[in-house]
C-alpha cells in the first residue's frame, strides 16, 4: 500500500504525524479523481488490498472494525449507520488499517484523517468565501455529521466557535462508554 510507506514506523512529533495524515488524505484524493464533494465511499474499497465488508445484520456490539494485512486490509462496518456517520467511521478505519498498527491508540489522527478526506480544505475554503456559511447546508452537501462540519471550520479558523464536544468515532479507544451511548441512540 502506497499510503501506508507514508507513515514513519517509529515515533514521530504529533506535528509531523499531523502533517503525513494531510498528505495521505491528499494522495487518496488525487489517486481517486475526486475533486468535488461529496467523497464517493467507493475510493476506500478501490483501493488496491483493502476488502469493505458491509454488515447487513447488527452484530451485537461491533459498529465498524478493521484488521490491517500486509498488503492492506479489511474494514467491517455496520450499514444500518446513519450515512454521515458511516462515512467518517469509514475513513476513520481506513487511516487504521493505512498505519497498520503503528500509530493505533493515536485516535486522533483516524479523525483528523477522515476530516481531510471528507472535507478537504481547499474545496471548503471556496465555499467559505462563496458564502456558503451555513453548517447544517455544508453538512449536506460534504454528507458529512453537522458536528463534524463545525469542527472542521473551526480547524480550518473559519468558525471561530469551537463544537461544544467532538463524536468518537471508533470502538478502539477504551471508553465504552461513548460505544455504548451511541448504541441506544440508534
Ligand atoms: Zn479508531
Amino acid at each position: 500500500m502506497r499510503l501506508r510507506a507514508l507513515t514513519p514506523p517509529w515515533p514521530v512529533s504529533d506535528r509531523n504525524a499531523r502533517f503525513v495524515t494531510e498528505r495521505q488524505a491528499g494522495l487518496l484524493l488525487a489517486a481517486s479523481n475526486v475533486t468535488a464533494p461529496p467523497v464517493p465511499e467507493r475510493i476506500v474499497a478501490d483501493l488496491a488490498g483493502i476488502a469493505v465488508y458491509r454488515l447487513p445484520l447488527p452484530v451485537e456490539g461491533v459498529l465498524s472494525a478493521s484488521q490491517p494485512s500486509e498488503l492492506g486490509g479489511d474494514i467491517i462496518i455496520d450499514n444500518r449507520l446513519p450515512l454521515a456517520e458511516r462515512r467518517v467511521t469509514l475513513m476513520h478505519e481506513l487511516k487504521h488499517v493505512i498505519d497498520g498498527g503503528h500509530s493505533a491508540g493515536s485516535e486522533a489522527l483516524c479523525a483528523d484523517f477522515a476530516m481531510n478526506v471528507l472535507m478537504p480544505a481547499p474545496w471548503l475554503r471556496a465555499d467559505w468565501q462563496a458564502g456558503n456559511h451555513d453548517v447544517n447546508a455544508l453538512a449536506e452537501r460534504y454528507q458529512v455529521p453537522a458536528e463534524g462540519m463545525k469542527h472542521r471550520l473551526h480547524m480550518l479558523g473559519l468558525e471561530r466557535e469551537p463544537p461544544r464536544h467532538r463524536r468518537v468515532y471508533c470502538q478502539w479507544q477504551p471508553h465504552t462508554k461513548n460505544t455504548k451511548e451511541r448504541r441506544t441512540t440508534q
